[in-house]
């Protein structure tokens, strides 16, 4: 058997039990990178010498009977929107371009510390602006199950490699969706936590109010045991929380019965493919099966999620944005003055999306219009988030599709930004309501293309997401399918 064939907590127990050594694990994920990499492009860089330098370290602390934790030893990779101390980190963006940070992301700094082998950094969509990864100013990432389809975004990079094996556990960020939508459409699981879960010192901002960072993997609980060593307080970031972290791990085997699972009418709509619809039905009654009760809840702000989401997120996106000048980082135009400078830094350096969402933001922020846009969504946001707060009074947690379709084919909605942004339809509220929200595999269509399920939760209620998300798959085996990538 192939080692990377192996969930993160399988070789995490092989590795406790000196079965294998992260050395060979590590020699395992690389030797897999080289085969599928030329096909499915999910890296933009790879850190092989230092990764096998890890490995060896980890190897050393086993030897001595000083492992660190579940993740001492395994081969993890970063989405490119976490910076990393000497290592490229690009956002995906020409503008950043030969930028190296100086410094580790508080993320990166903890898997560092718990052991993890980092194999390289995850392509993405430009400063994580996109649903396809087509936005990448590095070319588009290719579905591992159907290489002709996008992989989602904008961690496109991140749940493509988890689902061709190249890594055991990724890390991504989630502003609308860009975790659990990649999630989804590549047949694995991924969590975008609740807000200020995780410290986002050393993450590229892209929506400030929306942005959270969230681990993707094969498994519940190859989730559960990346997000147990990332979330908790930071002191470097004063929106992180400082709520306790639960043990995830101990807390996803309590199984389903007894509690009660919301399907909100809202998110069962004309527009969703008829077989993620079914899929989704069929995962309902399993969870009748296994003794969960199944309520009809209702969003009625659901309809205006989209278009608030895109007045929040280009609003502080063209805010964050701001700082790429070409003075303090990467890339910078010949000019023969200050503003031509900035001007052509700028044109040279941002891709169209990000140039089209820079001046929405802006102008939703202008004077004049701030009121009627930036307020007025603030305004439906608060809206949203009650729905949520007020369905929870009957259910324990939320059950929808995640996209409205499997993997589209890439090219399909680059002429369309509207159809592009419908992909996140369904995944955008949690953001706006502060959230946390589970993608997991539910089926498949009749084309082969895997399809997921969302798993919304209370506010720092992670330990009952993963619970229910851990009992389905005890039930069920779609997490445990492999692509054939060829
Ligand atoms: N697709 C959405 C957007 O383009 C969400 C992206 C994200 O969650 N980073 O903004």
């Amino acid at each position: 058997m192939n080692l990377t064939d192996l969930s993160l907590l399988q070789l995490s127990e092989k590795l406790a039990r000196a079965e294998c050594s992260s050395t060979e694990a590590t020699q395992a994920s690389l030797a897999r990178i080289g085969a599928v990499e030329p096909k499915v492009k999910a890296f933009l860089r790879l850190t092989p010498e230092e990764a096998l330098a890890r490995a060896r370290a980890s190897d050393e602390r086993r030897a001595r009977g000083q492992l660190l934790g579940p993740l001492d030893g395994v081969p993890l990779a970063l989405k490119d929107i976490f910076c990393t101390q000497g290592i490229e980190t690009t956002c995906a963006s020409k503008i950043l371009k030969g930028y190296v940070p100086p410094y580790d992301a508080t993320v990166v700094a903890r898997l560092r510390q718990a052991g993890a082998v980092l194999l390289g950094k995850l392509n993405m969509d430009e400063f994580a602006m996109g649903s396809s990864n087509e936005n990448s100013a590095f070319g588009p990432v290719h579905n591992p199950w159907d290489l002709s389809r996008t992989p989602g975004g904008s961690s496109g990079g991140s749940a493509a490699a988890v689902a061709a094996r190249e890594a055991f556990g990724t890390l991504g960020t989630d502003t609308g969706g860009s975790i659990r939508q990649p999630a989804a459409l590549c047949g694995v699981a991924g969590i975008k936590p609740t807000y200020g879960r995780v410290s986002r010192f050393g993450v590229i901002a892209y929506a400030s109010s929306l942005d959270q960072v969230g681990p993707l993997g094969r498994t519940v609980g190859d989730c559960a045991a990346q997000l147990q060593v990332i979330a908790g307080h930071d002191p470097k970031d004063s929106t992180c929380a400082t709520e306790p972290v639960p043990d995830y791990l101990a807390t996803m085997h309590r199984g389903v019965k007894g509690l009660t699972l919301g399907l909100p009418k809202e998110y069962f709509i004309p527009g969703t493919d008829p077989e993620v619809e079914a899929a989704v039905r069929q995962a309902a009654s399993e969870y009748q099966k296994l003794g969960a009760r199944v309520v009809e809840v209702s969003l009625p702000h659901t309809r205006y999620a989209v278009a608030t989401y895109y007045l929040v997120a280009t609003a502080e996106a063209s805010a964050n944005l701001a700082r790429y000048d070409g003075v303090r980082y990467g890339h910078r135009a010949q000019a023969k003055n200050l503003a031509e400078m900035y001007e052509k830094t700028r044109d040279e350096g941002f891709g169209a999306e990000v140039k089209a969402r820079i001046m929405l933001g802006t102008y939703c922020l202008s004077a004049g219009y701030y009121d009627a846009y930036y307020l007025k969504g603030q305004k439906v946001r608060t809206l949203i988030r009650r729905d949520f707060l007020e369905a929870f009074k009957s259910c324990d947690a939320i059950l929808t599709p995640t996209s409205p379709t499997a993997a589209f084919k890439l090219g399909e909605k680059t002429s369309d930004p509207l159809q592009m942004y419908l992909s996140d339809i369904f995944t955008i509220s949690c953001n706006l309501a502060s959230l946390p929200g589970l993608s997991i595999p539910c089926g498949f269509t009749k084309a082969g293309l895997p399809i997921g399920m969302q798993i919304l939760g209370k506010p720092f209620d992670e330990p009952t997401l993963f619970a229910v998300g851990h009992a389905y798959e005890q039930a069920t085996d779609w997490h445990t399918r492999a692509p054939a990538i060829g």
